[in-house]
């Protein structure tokens, strides 16, 4: 049984229907359904998804993740058109682009990337950019070709606490991850860097902080922490439901960290909202 404030209304089809038919249309994935996220009717609603690019089949097993896995398609030269003029049907301010992770291709689809931020910017001069990257194995040159066309924002996430890598993300590195967010800002050190990790997977409260020290370590600017949900019974199980008081605790260590926008909730993805917080954290 589901606590009372884990509960979501699911959205009737015809609420989602315009957008994906959109997305159809123009061949395009979103991490909204990839990952069935529960977010997506109200994501929908407003008109604003988070695409997701380099195809839709990944090439880790990470165990809390409902994305396709296998071995992926080539690559398709067309899909950062496609996602620029998807982001331009929906006249969105904030576009934010994902991927799923390409172990199999030398620099992890950095320059899929960097040819979508291009090609949104050519059709949607006024809109920003927020980018939410696999770890691109680490490579160096990757990350320093995007610095060439910097985004707004700069996302990757740790997901986890360090103790439970091996469990959750078995192919992924704490320490590789932290040191993506450390040189994003060392070389694009006028873009936000974000990360995010999800609570519920057996976790306790003092990993959880620890996790936020790192990341402001490695001056991390923005934080996401939302409940694990398991998106099938093929996927791990929920170890706990975090009360609303402890996401709210969690939310206040990290603004006394330093963190500039902190996004704690059950509901809270590392997309969630992600137009409204970064229109606000320009305010100021
Ligand atoms: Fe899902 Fe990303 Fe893990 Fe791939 S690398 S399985 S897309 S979380
Ligand atoms: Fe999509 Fe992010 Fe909204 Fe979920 S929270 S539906 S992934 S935009």
């Amino acid at each position: 049984m589901l606590p009372s404030w884990i509960k979501k209304r699911f959205p009737p089809q015809e609420e989602l229907e315009n957008m994906q038919l959109l997305l159809r249309t123009l061949h395009l994935h979103t991490v909204c359904e990839g990952a069935r996220c529960p977010n997506i009717g109200e994501c929908f609603r407003r008109g604003t998804a988070t695409f997701m690019i380099l195809g839709e089949v990944c090439t880790r097993n990470c165990r809390f993740c409902a994305v396709k896995k296998g071995h992926p398609a080539p690559l398709d030269p067309e899909e950062p058109r496609r996602v620029a003029e998807a982001a331009r049907k929906l006249n969105l301010r904030h576009v934010v682009v994902t991927s799923v992770t390409r172990d199999d291709l030398e620099d992890g689809g950095a320059s899929v990337f960097v040819q979508t931020i291009r090609e949104i910017r050519n059709l949607l001069p006024g809109a920003t950019v927020e980018i939410l990257t696999p770890d691109f194995m680490g490579n160096e040159k990757a990350l320093l070709s995007i610095a060439q066309v910097p985004p707004h924002v700069f996302n990757h996430n740790v997901e986890t606490v360090p103790r439970l890598y091996r469990e959750v993300r078995p192919q992924a590195s704490y320490n590789r991850s932290l040191r993506v967010l450390e040189l994003a800002k060392q070389v694009m050190p006028g873009v936000f860097t974000k990360s995010g990790l999800m609570v519920g997977l057996g976790e306790s409260r003092e990993e959880v902080i620890s996790v936020l020290g790192d990341l402001r370590s490695v001056r991390c600017d923005i934080v996401t922490i939302g409940q694990y949900l398991r998106p099938t019974m093929q996927h791990l199980p929920v170890a706990r439901f975090v009360p609303p008081e402890e996401f709210k605790e969690y939310e206040e260590v990290a603004y006394s960290m330093g963190f500039r926008w902190v996004a704690s909730g059950p509901f809270v993805r590392s997309s969630y909202l992600a137009d409204a917080f970064f229109a606000s954290l320009e305010k100021g």
